[in-house]
């Protein structure tokens, strides 16, 4: 996320234009929203994630060599992850800090890394200021190389971290955990995986990412193609080719249109004989500031300047005593319909570079999105609106329907085959699915995906009572950030802290009380109240589909100077929050 589109402060903007303006384009954003329910009805269940059967070959890891076989590991270990990602690596650094020796990352990847080890696709890069999103920059001493880092910078920043902090020494790599169990004699996590393992553990973080496993559009005939495909987040290099030049005489077809395709798309039509973009929703693309960082800015950085960074970050947003007297003497209904109105403005001016960028009038009509700022991801790209005017690039406007079907030959839309060599998938992820992946049993032997059935249950979204010494981070019920790892950091500081409590004061079992709980999901549900904007977004998966949704089953809508509130508060008050089980 570019620092200019950051949320904005206080109340918007007073509307420039007649009102009955932006109200025709609202009505216009719903008129597109229910044309996209109409054709996708099932929500969620749209896609799988079941990797299965013929679709398995979508997720096997083409970075790294065929697995080893090795002997089943069984032993004990004081805290365990579950994967690799910054979640891990962010929460190991503190808890080191804090003199635990005893750490190992369970990885079904081949290296540490998460999300940065498995996206490889060419362009990729992270939409946030990089001296924000790569964390431990003052442990490591390290400035990134540009305002905004490109994915190999950051998947190396994840080894400096697991060498620094000596966490590849109990690591295990392409190993998925099946199953996670509570003892409540032992008082001891008994975890099994898909290589025989059999691990103990006295902590488990279940640190399995946000979007962290690929999913494909349920597309009929998708398992009949007869071309190559791929799903962008186990992208192909030896059949693309580290340049692209695979691609030369091949026609290649991408569908998706999200921040990956985005940034995947510029190199493809570069490098294809000939490009066909399957859109179904446009996303909305704004201008990439983006500059190699001052050697003499680099060097003049004091010691502690990202930790202040971060500070700045959970601070609440300052507002001047003019600007809170006028927001306060405006109702409710007025502060959105200015916010409204300015986020309106935002996409017409995303509009207009369009029309500036794409010659063809058609085309550019059809890359313009129509529903309001933030209900997608923005996107910033510089290359992506030209790659349209590149006479081998075919962008296939689906107005809303999406593909859906495929033949042996490649997609098929409004009768018309087209016929692909390499069809690539960039359909996303399951999102915050994490802690809930693996089968996890508590103390009384319930799962929590069944715990969960009537609504997630968390406190903070980390802790769920009757699933002592478990923590998960980036799933539902925490804070949203567009800086991830800011949340991260906060989730991994509090985690190393409730650890750091349990060793000091001889606790072998620390839990969430029922109470504590129950005040956690009434504070969800409050905050998710607030505005109708889910319903009124064009579907994807920050509204899951469009589908009804229990309120609870969401991030936490407080603010995430609020939810960093929170953290302080409960650690300050361990007593009330958490039941402890001592030796
Ligand atoms: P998304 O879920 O955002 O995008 C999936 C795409 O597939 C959408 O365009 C969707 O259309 C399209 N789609 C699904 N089914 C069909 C179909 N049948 N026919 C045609 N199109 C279809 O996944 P991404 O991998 O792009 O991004 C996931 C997230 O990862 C981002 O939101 C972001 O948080 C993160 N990310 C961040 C980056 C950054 O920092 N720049 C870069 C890459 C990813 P529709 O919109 O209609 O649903």
């Amino acid at each position: 996320m570019a620092e200019s589109q950051e949320k904005p402060i206080g109340v918007a903007a007073k509307p420039t234009r007649p009102q009955e303006f932006y109200d025709s384009i609202k009505r216009k954003f719903a008129e597109e929203r229910d044309l996209r329910l109409s054709y996708r009805p099932e929500g969620t269940a749209q896609y799988t994630s079941d990797l299965t059967g013929e679709l398995s070959r979508y997720e096997v890891d083409p970075y790294a060599d065929a697995v080893a076989p090795r002997e089943p590991i069984n032993d004990t270990v004081e805290v365990l992850f579950i994967g690799g990602g910054f979640s891990a690596l962010l929460t190991s650094a503190r808890l080191r800090e804090h003199g635990v020796e005893s750490i190992r990352i369970v990885e079904r990847g081949a290296d540490v890394g998460g999300t940065w080890y498995w996206n490889r696709y060419p362009g990729v890069a992270c939409d946030v200021v990089a001296y924000d999103y790569l964390p431990l920059l003052d442990e490591l001493d390290y400035v990134p190389k540009d305002h905004y880092a490109r994915g190999p910078e950051i998947f190396a920043h994840c080894q400096a971290i697991a060498r620094k902090y000596n966490l590849y020494e109990l690591a295990t790599f392409q190993t998925t955990v099946t199953s996670t169990v509570w003892d409540p004699v032992e008082r001891m996590w008994n975890l099994t995986t898909d290589r025989g393992d059999r691990m103990k553990a006295r902590f488990v973080i279940c640190a399995n990412g946000t979007l962290s496993k690929p999913k494909l559009a349920k597309i009929n005939g998708l398992e009949t193609f007869k071309g190559h495909s791929f799903h962008t987040s186990r992208w192909d290099y030896a059949y693309t080719k580290a340049d692209l030049s695979g691609l030369e005489n091949k026609v290649v077809g991408i569908i998706g249109t999200g921040a990956t395709a985005v940034q995947a798309i510029p190199g493809l039509g570069a490098a294809a004989k000939e490009l066909y973009v399957f859109q179904r929703t446009p996303s909305s693309i704004d201008i990439r500031d983006d500059w190699p960082t001052d050697p003499n800015w680099a060097r003049r950085l004091p010691q502690g300047w990202q930790a202040r960074r971060r500070a700045l970050a959970r601070m609440e947003p300052r507002m001047s005593e003019a600007q809170r007297s006028k927001q306060d003497a405006m109702s409710h209904e007025e502060k959105i319909r200015r916010q409204e109105n300015a986020n309106i403005e935002a996409m017409m001016k995303i509009h207009q570079r369009i029309d500036a960028i794409v010659k063809d009038k058609a085309t550019a009509d059809a890359l313009k999105p129509w529903y309001m700022l933030l209900c997608k991801r923005p996107c910033f790209h510089n290359d992506y609106l030209p790659t349209f005017n590149r006479p081998n690039v075919h962008l296939v406007d689906t107005q809303g329907k999406g593909i859906t079907e495929i033949t042996a030959k490649g997609p098929m839309f409004e009768g018309r085959q087209y016929e692909l060599d390499v069809l690539i998938y960039a359909t996303g992820f399951e999102v915050q699915k994490t802690g809930i992946y693996n089968q996890i049993k508590g103390e009384n032997g319930l799962e929590l995906n069944d715990k969960y059935r009537d609504g997630i249950r968390t406190l903070l979204g980390i802790h769920s009572q009757g699933y002592p010494n478990l923590f998960i981070m980036g799933g539902y019920q925490a804070s949203f950030q567009f800086n991830l790892t800011d949340m991260l950091q906060a989730q991994g500081d509090h985690i190393a802290a409730c650890i750091e409590y349990a060793r000091r004061h001889d606790i072998q079992a620390i839990d969430a009380t029922a109470y504590a709980e129950e005040w956690w999901v009434q504070e969800v549900i409050k905050h998710r109240g607030k505005t109708s904007r889910n319903q009124e977004c064009t579907p994807g998966y920050y509204n899951f589909e469009g589908e009804f949704q229990r309120r609870q089953d969401g991030n936490y809508n407080g603010g995430f100077f609020q939810y960093c509130n929170h953290l302080t508060q409960v650690h300050a008050r361990m007593e009330e929050h958490f039941s402890f089980t001592t030796k």
